[in-house]
């Protein structure tokens, strides 16, 4: 059981909504960069992603930097290496997909095991202009994991909630990881148990929840961006379906700042005692 869920808020980036979602604004605007922190009745402490971590940029080799850090960082390229990283230890690490903005923090957080899709092995083995088009960035990889396993080596179970099947990470059902491969590949969502009730971390599923909530789908251009478009907008219309079904489940976006104040609000209304938000 999940008895402690804090968003991390370790930085932030710029992109036009207009892109991103169905009448977004053409002014760029701050998505919050992400990650999340659980407490587990026996697992302890897991961290859910990195974040891009201290030294992200300066750990590219020179093209990738110049091309990521135009699209996605630009002016705040020189802010981007100082203090966007987690401090604490945790027991279990997990990525949920393998963008910079997620794993770019890797080598630089303590943990005692981690968890992660197979579909790294296939990134890693990838040309480099592939791996480029996908958003990978081996040199983020540390050559050694340490203690390593895979959600594809987990349990399957069938929720019926969901009517999807997920990996049950802890042998508890207390996190469900599902594919949802749209958005990139390996990427993973997770369905918490917590004592406050179900909580859904669709990570990057949508950039906003109104493509979920209001169905304000992202442009075609974002192809060029994304794994697989029509596999995303799967994706984004079963975890609609999902939400038409169940209007009262939380469900989160890595880069949505009105989803972290929807599941602060869902906390504050069902006890208060679950959801924290810290800005590093
Ligand atoms: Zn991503």
């Amino acid at each position: 059981m999940i008895t402690h869920i804090k968003v991390i808020k370790t930085g932030k980036a710029m992109q036009r909504p207009f892109l991103t979602r169905s009448g977004g604004s053409f002014k760029k605007q701050e998505y919050p960069i992400t990650c999340i922190e659980l407490e587990h009745t026996t697992a302890g402490k897991i961290l859910i992603d990195t974040g891009y971590g201290d030294q992200f940029l300066s750990r590219l080799k020179p093209v990738p930097k110049l091309i990521y850090g135009q699209l996605f960082i630009e002016k705040e390229k020189q802010k981007i290496d100082q203090k966007q990283h987690v401090k604490s230890t945790y027991d279990w690490l997990i990525l949920s997909h393998f963008h910079p903005d997620h794993i770019g923090g890797l080598s630089e957080v303590t943990y005692n095991q981690l968890m992660l899709s197979k579909a790294l092995n296939d990134l890693i083995e990838q040309a480099r202009l592939l791996q480029l088009r996908q958003g990978f960035f081996k040199e983020l990889v540390p050559k050694t994991l340490g203690n390593s396993s895979y959600f594809e080596d987990e349990r399957t179970i069938e929720c019926p909630d969901l009517k999807l099947k997920g990996y049950d990470l802890f042998g508890d059902q207390s996190i469900l990881a599902i594919p949802m491969f749209g958005h990139a590949l390996g990427q993973y969502i997770f369905y918490l148990q917590t004592i406050q009730g179900p909580v859904l971390l669709a990570m990057d599923v949508a950039w906003h929840i109104e493509t979920i909530t209001d169905k304000l789908l992202p442009k075609k251009v974002t192809k060029l961006i994304v794994h697989d478009f029509k596999e995303m907008q799967r994706n984004i219309e079963c975890l609609a379906q999902l939400h038409q079904r169940k209007p009262e489940l939380p469900i989160f976006l890595s880069h949505c700042q009105n989803s972290i104040t929807q599941l602060l609000e869902w906390d504050h209304k069902n006890g208060g005692a679950v959801v924290d938000y810290q800005e590093n």
